[in-house]
């Protein structure tokens, strides 16, 4: 074999597995040459991870959510391969207004923004979107939100990972709760220690008793829903007990979101009926 030949044959063998294991998640770490290489390892599949900038008790970081849902994202993505969304804080968080880091844009505004990012995430080649949502006050807007796919035709599909809870590992994990689970929903024991497991250096603990985190329960309005409810319990933008946080619980209930996630990604990247049946669906629509 000549030496030239040997040569090639080398560099090609070292380039292919480089470039598959350098390959970055995040869009915004790729570089353009890479954009083929990623749509094709992905299965044309992006990560859409969802935050929002809410204050989070008076001792965790208020981009809390965001760090949540991009972390799963990254630990995921480095076991089964997806394309990665950058920060995307926008959503719906009108109940923290009145405290300091609210970013709360007008409603259409949210709405157009994300199905825009939705059809520009597709124009690019990634046609399955698996949205990934970290923060509480969202799930209403986002089942909408991919209901709402079936207004008008599609070239992509958008997942929402909306697991149900897992009972089974409640009951075993809940042994770990030091407060009361029923009253750890913002900023509490849970979300704290999972913090305090991702990113120990946004959490003040110390501070956590600095304001009440319990229920004020000061509306009683059976059967009836209303936009004031959350602050009417929780004027605090805080309910749980974060002080009781522990980088135990928090590894505990992060791997076992990573578990999960991952075993939804890689369902979505094998899915293939779910674009066919839309398609049909659009087909039959009277026009
Ligand atoms: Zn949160």
């Amino acid at each position: 074999m000549k030496p030239a030949t040997i040569f090639l044959m080398l560099s090609l063998v070292l380039k292919a597995p480089a470039a598959g294991q350098n390959l970055p998640s995040r869009w915004d770490e790729l570089v353009a040459s890479d954009w083929p290489l990623a749509l094709a390892k992905s299965e044309s599949t992006c990560i859409l991870p969802i935050g929002i900038l809410e204050k989070h008790g008076p001792h965790a970081a208020i981009g809390c959510d965001m760090i949540h849902v991009r972390e799963w994202a990254a630990r995921v993505t480095a076991k089964e391969y997806a394309v990665v969304f950058p920060d995307y804080f926008y959503g719906q968080i009108y109940e923290a207004k009145h405290q300091p880091g609210a970013f709360a844009l007008p409603s259409r505004l949210v709405w157009d923004l994300l199905d825009a990012t939705c059809e520009e995430i597709a124009r690019n080649g990634l046609k399955k979107i698996l949205i990934v949502n970290g923060h509480g006050g969202n799930p209403h807007l986002l089942r909408y939100f991919v209901q709402s796919q079936l207004e008008r035709r599609r070239d992509y599909v958008v997942y929402l990972y909306d697991p149900p809870l897992d009972t089974a590992f409640y009951k075993k994990a809940v042994k770990m709760w030091k407060s009361d689970p029923n009253g750890d929903m913002h900023a509490g024991e849970s979300e704290t220690s999972t913090l305090l497991y991702l990113r120990p250096d946004l959490v003040k603990l110390d501070r956590a008793r600095q304001e009440s985190g319990a229920n004020l329960n000061r509306l009683s309005l059976p059967d009836l829903y209303t936009g004031i409810w959350w602050y009417a319990d929780f004027p605090n933008h805080y309910a749980g007990e974060g002080e009781k946080a522990t980088k135990e619980l928090g590894e505990l209930l992060t791997e076992h979101s990573i578990t999960s996630l991952l075993r939804a990604l890689r369902v979505v990247k094998a899915d293939r009926k779910t674009k066919q049946l839309q398609n049909e669906f659009f087909d039959r629509v009277l026009k």
